[in-house]
């Protein structure tokens, strides 16, 4: 019962996630006006907009124009279900889960945008920092401590591979590294970090072996700092445990 709830919840969530992923990088309103085919204009009606069996049952395409719906809409919306399911399984009912899905709901629209426009929003960054601390303040098993640190660390970072490389890495890097700090602390976004230069380092060889990238072209970092991260929230304790007992022996 409460995985499928949690599954329709995303689902839902993820059609909201898709506005925003649309409309943050432009600066318009996520409320106003309601949604409309990019390609002619007309309002999408509500049947048109139930996530994922929508997007089947119109084959991929506006009922109006015929124009081509983007193929981010169902993964994004499948893919938010999913992980909503994943975190009620993994965490439970517990005070965290608002603070799990609020950071997933966050990381999946950066991954969305910065794979799309090489950006990541300040809009979502900068009030995910505060909703960070504050949760793991009030909600969290964190402490305020260890959101702090995870904040100063995941930032200063960034701002360290910055100063360093002369602009190798963007400032919506390090606010995103400042987020995952306030959401994970400290040692989760440490392992979140590794976890996104190992599969970002390995992404871009193989992108160089293929031919696909050269040298000089701009990969997006966030996609893959999500993606440490996520994996730091669902997996971390357990990893950090294995990790650490490695050394006991
Ligand atoms: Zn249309």
């Amino acid at each position: 019962m409460m995985i499928a709830g949690l599954c329709a919840m995303g689902a839902m969530v993820g059609s909201f996630l898709n506005v925003c992923a649309s409309r943050l990088p432009k600066g318009r309103s996520l409320w106003m006006p309601g949604s409309a085919c990019p390609a002619c204009g007309s309002p999408i009606r509500w049947y048109d907009n139930i996530p994922v069996l929508s997007f089947l049952v119109l084959q991929g395409r506006c009922r109006d124009c015929r124009g081509r719906i983007a193929w981010r809409y169902p993964i994004v919306e499948m893919g938010t279900a999913l992980l909503f399911t994943l975190a009620y399984i993994q965490i439970g009912w517990h005070s965290d889960l608002p603070l799990a899905l609020f950071l997933l709901s966050a990381l999946i629209v950066i991954t969305a945008i910065d794979l799309e426009h090489q950006l990541i929003p300040d809009r979502i960054t900068l009030p995910g920092i505060v909703a960070g601390f504050a949760g793991s303040a009030l909600l969290g098993r964190g402490s305020w401590f260890n959101s702090l640190l995870g904040i100063l660390l995941g930032g200063g970072a960034f701002f360290l591979v910055i100063v360093l490389s002369g602009g190798g890495m963007g400032g919506g890097d390090m606010k995103l590294g400042a987020m995952l700090g306030a959401f994970l602390g400290w040692k989760l976004l440490l392992l979140g970090l590794f976890l996104a230069a190992l599969l970002g380092g390995a992404v871009a060889v193989a992108l160089l072996v293929a031919g696909r990238k050269g040298r000089k072209d701009p990969l997006p970092f966030g996609p893959f700092l999500a993606f440490g991260g996520a994996i730091s929230l669902f997996w971390g304790e357990g990893i950090l445990r294995w990790y650490l007992s490695g050394f006991a022996n």
